[in-house]
């Protein structure tokens, strides 16, 4: 299915140019026009799923298939020193696109935006981590 409102399922047809790193008959990548990164990438499915709570589970798996293979050429390729792949659900969690994507973000020492992904990591106990895993475990 796509919903013909949305960019990514136009550029995942090929209706909108993009510079394609690589295409399958389930994904395009593509390069993202505002990088955080040289080579900075979106895994786009040719198919609409707004985030990753609508993604089919097949493609779920498949998309980190693809992710792996282009990041590893593209640190291969471009020298990166390392590589996060980053994917967001919902606008408080930063989603802008509302069409399943995963970013593929080539690192390299002394460039820009270092602190990119960094956060202060919150103060829990013992207790309240038990707490947690029970309550999405049970
Ligand atoms: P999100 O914030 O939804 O996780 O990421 C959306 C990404 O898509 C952003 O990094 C943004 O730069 C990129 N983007 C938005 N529109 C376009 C477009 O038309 N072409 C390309 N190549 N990237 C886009
Ligand atoms: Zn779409």
């Amino acid at each position: 299915m796509r919903q013909d409102d949305c960019i990514f399922c136009k550029i995942a047809a090929g209706e909108i140019p993009s510079n394609t790193l690589y295409e399958d008959d389930l994904f395009r990548v593509i390069l993202d026009l505002n990088p955080a990164s040289k080579g900075h990438a979106l895994v786009i499915p040719k198919e609409h799923y707004a985030n990753l709570f609508e993604l089919d589970e097949q493609v779920a798996g498949k998309a980190l298939q693809v992710a792996k293979k282009v990041g590893t050429k593209m640190v291969d390729v471009l020298k990166a020193d390392g590589l996060n792949l980053l994917q967001n659900n919902g606008e408080l969690a930063g989603q802008t696109v509302f069409h399943f994507h995963m970013h593929i973000i080539p690192r390299y020492k002394n460039a820009p935006n270092a602190d990119m992904l960094r956060y202060t990591p919150l103060k829990m106990n013992a207790e309240e981590l038990a707490e947690l895993k029970d309550m999405i475990t049970k």
